[in-house]
């Protein structure tokens, strides 16, 4: 690969090559500028686990605390094999973003622990949770910084967490992370909460574009938490589901799927999706991107529209319910094709704004309704859409920047009210 091609999939240059357009429209003075750009703290932890097998391994973690001016720091916890400390900073610093453009007190982070889910047992992955959860204690806290789940962790994952943090605090602290089980202080409505947000996205878009739901053709890439839940919900409201994607392959299928039989062949079944039966024509699980659709939602992970394969893209909506699935070397060809972008840090902000949903409910020790939980979550995606759609009108600036202005200036004046401590 050539150094420009690594440099377009380093997902830190393309945070930063977004936050650098809006930092400059919006004329950030330069002190503010360096401020916000680099992270607060990064830590590198080496967790010792012995295996199944007897055997002493040690894995890699991080934890990058990009801003606590507006919060704690918010951010979900990635074990994957290819987690690196660039991607850790760019997440992180797009949670800063994220929280701030939906208006909800967090700050930004995010960590990782370099390892394969796929080849740990249960008992491995709940002591590197643990031991990982342990050497950050000190950073961890309801008003701190508050992990989650992402990419390979779970609900499971973060009761574990709670559980080593309460154990280090001596006492049952439920709002130290979320995402956690409802047995254990989680919200109700969570699960679906990310799914549920980029389909408010999506209904907010067609009504703009006067389309209409029903017929309105939709391809989801990932088919994890955050693009079953939205197939799901998106399928039962009107939407037809003509492609879809995950780890193992693509199908595409015109007619639309039946998505309560494919959760159940991919969720009840435990089957693989390409296999899946009345399904379609078989592709690369990349390749179902480029087939026409109308709203196409990469949901799967990075580094997945690039500046070599945008040009094939053929959708009027992109909503990107992934974290980063498109580089920025890959904007300028999708703006000119005229897509109307839901961009990431508002598209798949319904995860967080319910993870805050969770830590009110926790502190409050009173439970929302599911009912309750899904309007407030309604309210701050439809306001935070209008919000990011009359910026860009206004100032002649795509979605994507406006939405980091919106969350720049927020920060920034945050920043300023407090002064710098010193
Ligand atoms: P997940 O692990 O539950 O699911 C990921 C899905 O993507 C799986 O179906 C997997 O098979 C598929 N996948 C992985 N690599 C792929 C590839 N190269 N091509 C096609 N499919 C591939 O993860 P998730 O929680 O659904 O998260 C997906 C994305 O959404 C990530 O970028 C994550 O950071 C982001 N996100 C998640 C949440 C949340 O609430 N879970 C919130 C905001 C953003």
């Amino acid at each position: 690969m050539s150094a420009a091609a690594q440099d377009e999939l380093n997902v830190y240059q393309s945070a930063e090559a977004r936050f650098e357009i809006a930092a400059k429209k919006l004329n950030l003075e330069d002190g503010l500028y360096r401020y916000l750009k680099y992270p607060s703290k990064e830590i590198t932890v080496y967790i010792p686990i012995a295996r199944d097998t007897g055997r002493l391994e040690v894995f890699v973690g991080y934890r990058v605390l990009h801003s606590t001016i507006r919060g704690p720091g918010k951010g979900g916890i990635r074990f994957a094999p290819d987690v690196s400390i660039d991607e850790v900073r760019a997440l992180a610093a797009w949670m800063t973003w994220k929280c701030a453009v939906v208006n909800i007190p967090f700050g930004g982070a995010k960590g990782g622990v370099i390892c394969d889910p796929t080849k740990l047992s249960k008992g491995e992955m709940e002591r590197i949770t643990r031991r990982y959860t342990a050497e950050l204690s000190e950073w961890f806290g309801p008003e701190r910084d508050v992990p989650a789940p992402d990419i390979g962790t779970n609900d499971q994952t973060m009761a574990w967490v709670m559980d080593t943090y309460a154990m280090h605090v001596r006492q049952a602290t439920t709002a130290v992370v979320t995402g956690k089980p409802l047995d254990l202080g989680g919200s109700r409505g969570r699960k679906e909460a990310t799914g549920r947000g980029l389909m408010i996205c999506c209904d907010k878009a067609i009504e703009k574009l006067r389309m209409k739901r029903e017929g309105t053709r939709v391809t989801i890439q990932g088919f994890g938490n955050v693009g079953s839940q939205a197939a799901d919900l998106m399928h039962k409201t009107g939407y037809k589901i003509i492609g879809v994607a995950d780890i193992h392959g693509g199908l595409y299928n015109e007619k639309g799927f039946d998505v309560p039989k494919l959760m159940d062949w991919v969720y009840g079944q435990r089957k693989p999706l390409p296999e899946f039966p009345q399904g379609g024509e078989k592709m690369s699980a990349q390749e179902v991107l480029f087939r026409p659709t109308d709203i196409l939602v990469p949901a799967a992970t990075e580094n997945q529209i690039t500046s070599q394969n945008a040009h094939r893209v053929e959708c009027r909506i992109l909503c990107e319910g992934a974290n980063g699935p498109t580089t920025s070397h890959a904007d300028a060809i999708v703006e000119k094709k005229g897509i109307f972008i839901i961009p990431d840090i508002l598209g798949n902000a319904g995860g967080v704004t319910v993870s805050y949903f969770e830590w009110v409910q926790d502190r409050q020790g009173f439970f929302w309704r599911e009912n309750e939980v899904n309007e407030r979550l309604q309210d701050v995606m439809e306001s935070s859409f209008d919000h990011v759609v009359h910026y860009a009108e206004a100032h002649g600036v795509n979605n994507r920047i406006a939405a980091y202005i919106v969350a720049i200036d927020r920060v920034a004046r945050a920043l300023q009210l407090r002064g710098i401590y010193a």
